[in-house]
């Protein structure tokens, strides 16, 4: 099965690499990434393909549904948390981008069966970050592409708005030295969508009262 990757790693090797041996091996010695990019595990997303960008262009952080869970120092292991420290507290990347998808799996699962997800589910602890997302959804429009998308770029803005409780992001945003975006990406358009967050967090903090509310 992995044949197919060690004849694309041949390729790697003996184009691209031996073509750009000496940047390789430049960016060897350092990595200074303009972009901390939070995305999808999503086996359909190739970022770096996507964005044409070449190596030590991107600091990749991938998750189930490119959540950012709150900040918290207590608990259990925090991938996502550590990934986004060294970016930005030792690598000082200067911007953060949470790229979210269509059809997307996790979004999908959460909106379909919010309490079906096994209770002790990996998948749904993590996707509870998201929770009132599926309240967006409407029930009669489960066909609808648009009704995930909703909640997609929802999710997005959650996420980032769960960034700015990091203190060391939150002030380097207020001193003006770190800037965070939220897209959407079409995995069949190909269309490239810039998410809103003040829209969308408003749309959240309503649906997240109706819920308290029920
Ligand atoms: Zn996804």
């Amino acid at each position: 099965m992995s044949e197919k990757l060690l004849e694309g790693y041949k390729r790697f090797k003996e184009g691209y690499y031996a073509q750009n041996r000496e940047k390789i091996r430049e960016l060897a010695q350092d990595q200074r990434p303009s972009y901390v990019l939070i995305t999808c595990c999503d086996a359909r997303l190739e970022p770096s393909r996507i964005f044409d960008t070449e190596p030590g262009d991107l600091f990749v952080i991938r998750n189930v549904a490119n959540l950012v869970p709150p900040y918290e120092v207590e608990g259990s292991y925090h991938g996502t948390s550590a990934a986004l420290q060294y970016a930005i507290t030792v690598l000082e990347a200067p911007e953060i981008i949470v790229l979210g998808h269509s059809r997307c799996g996790g979004i999908r699962s959460l909106v379909l069966d919010p309490d079906k997800m096994e209770k002790d589910s990996f998948i749904s602890r993590w996707m509870s970050i998201v929770a009132p997302v599926a309240k967006l959804a409407d029930p009669d429009k489960l066909n609808d592409p648009k009704t995930f998308s909703q909640c997609e770029q929802a999710a997005i803005g959650f996420s980032l708005r769960n960034l700015l409780t990091y203190p060391w992001i939150a002030s380097r945003v207020a001193a003006g030295t770190l800037q965070i975006n939220g897209w959407h990406y079409n995995i069949y358009s190909g269309a490239l969508k810039k998410v809103h967050d003040q829209d969308t967090i408003s749309t959240i903090v309503e649906a997240s009262d109706d819920a308290s509310a029920d």
